[in-house]
């Protein structure tokens, strides 16, 4: 088909185009957006269009799709009005009673749903340690465990998983293996290629990169009964994504490799200058080789540790929060992902279950020039 994707391409080149798709009718070189929630029908009574109505399907999100599969070398991609609607839509796709293995340290707003709610739907939870597969293994019970839901690198410690290692005990005990990349890319990062069969993105974050869509994806290396399962969910619940923060999303993601290389550069030299600094306990970033998932992660990330580290400061919580307070060009905010750097006290978020000491603050490398970002850290952690 003329326009269609070359596999001679890069996932940057075949991105930065959109997959080089033409609007037809139009010869448009950016696609439109498709509003209508309805469709006309043949005169037989088909659609052939393979459109009825917005709630289970919309020709934007399609083409959304096929770049989040193309970035993760997939079969198949969906997306959803939020990262969370994607994960919780994946966990409410499982059997009533199916044992689920979750890390002790991930995203808060997932792990909270899991341990407070996910009970009311049947799912048995269980947290490890999933930095160490010995704790994976031993958490496993073939037969009942169906799914193994890992970060990496996780909020806010950055810790590491090891997915090759996981996706093999998972698979041998019969489980399936989730991978929520939100924070490694699709750049970094192929769960996929390690062995892992579903990925999740919070689109919101780097996918889109400008802090002006919430969004999440799920992909899946093979279109079974659970993808189904899934597209069902997506359809009864409504969770689909908007038309218009689709085209955003499309638009985020022609720049998603040179935003998050750049990112990542930045981050790797932050984190290398503020190793030192005086006013620091510690500095929690995969590049550093002192760091516990170094080994593994300069494995399994091809090209770069991500743009996200967290610092621990020597005098407290309260210091934590009034370095926050004196940055400039870092802005006091939650999220991550975008082009601007954010600074933000993660214990203040996550609530009193957290695994998140008192003292850190997460940083978001954004692309911002980092002689600025690093003179601006400085600045807030000198000043008395
Ligand atoms: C933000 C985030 C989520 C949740 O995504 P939303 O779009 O806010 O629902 C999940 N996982 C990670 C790692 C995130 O950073």
């Amino acid at each position: 088909m003329p326009g269609d994707p070359s596999p001679r391409f890069s996932p940057r080149s075949l991105a930065v185009q959109a997959l080089g798709r033409i609007d037809e009718p139009s010869r448009a070189l950016v696609p439109p957006i498709h509003l209508s929630t309805t469709y006309i029908r043949d005169p037989d009574n088909q659609y052939r269009s393979g459109n009825c109505y917005g709630r289970p399907d919309n020709p934007s999100v399609r083409e959304a799709e096929a770049i989040i599969a193309m970035l993760e070398a997939a079969p198949a991609a969906m997306l959803f009005g939020s990262g969370m609607s994607a994960a919780t839509a994946l966990f409410l796709s499982l059997e009533p009673g199916a044992h689920v293995i979750v890390p002790e340290v991930m995203y808060w707003g997932l792990r909270a749903w899991l341990v407070i709610d996910a009970r009311a739907f049947g799912l048995l939870v269980e947290p490890v340690d999933a930095s160490r597969p010995e704790a994976i293994a031993a958490a496993l019970r073939p037969g009942a465990t169906r799914l193994v839901w890992l970060e990496t690198p996780a909020n806010p410690l950055w810790t590491i998983t090891d997915i090759a290692a996981v996706a093999a005990l998972a698979h041998a005990a019969g489980a399936l293996v989730a991978v929520d990349s939100t924070c490694a890319t699709p750049v970094f990062t192929r769960p996929l290629a390690l062995g892992a069969d579903l990925v999740m993105h919070a689109a919101t974050k780097y996918l889109n990169g400008h802090s002006d869509v919430v969004a999440g994806a799920l992909v899946t290396a093979r279109e079974d009964d659970l993808w189904a399962r899934v597209r069902r969910t997506r359809t009864v619940l409504g969770q689909i994504l908007g038309p218009l923060e689709t085209y955003l999303l499309i638009r985020g993601m022609r720049t998603l490799d040179l935003r998050v290389r750049a990112a990542a550069a930045s981050a790797m030299e932050l984190a290398l200058r503020l190793s030192d600094h005086p006013a620091l306990a510690a500095v929690l970033y995969p590049g550093l080789e002192g760091h516990p998932g170094h080994a593994v992660a300069a494995r399994q990330m091809v090209g770069g540790f991500g743009g996200m580290l967290s610092i621990r400061l020597r005098a407290g919580a309260a210091a934590a929060i009034a370095t926050a307070a004196r940055t400039r060009l870092w802005k006091r905010a939650t999220s991550l992902g975008g082009v601007e750097s954010l600074i933000e006290h993660r214990a203040s978020v996550e609530g009193p279950d957290s695994p998140c000491p008192s003292d850190l603050l997460r940083l978001s490398v954004g692309i911002e020039d980092v002689e600025d970002l690093s003179a601006d850290i400085d600045q807030a952690l000198r000043a008395p």
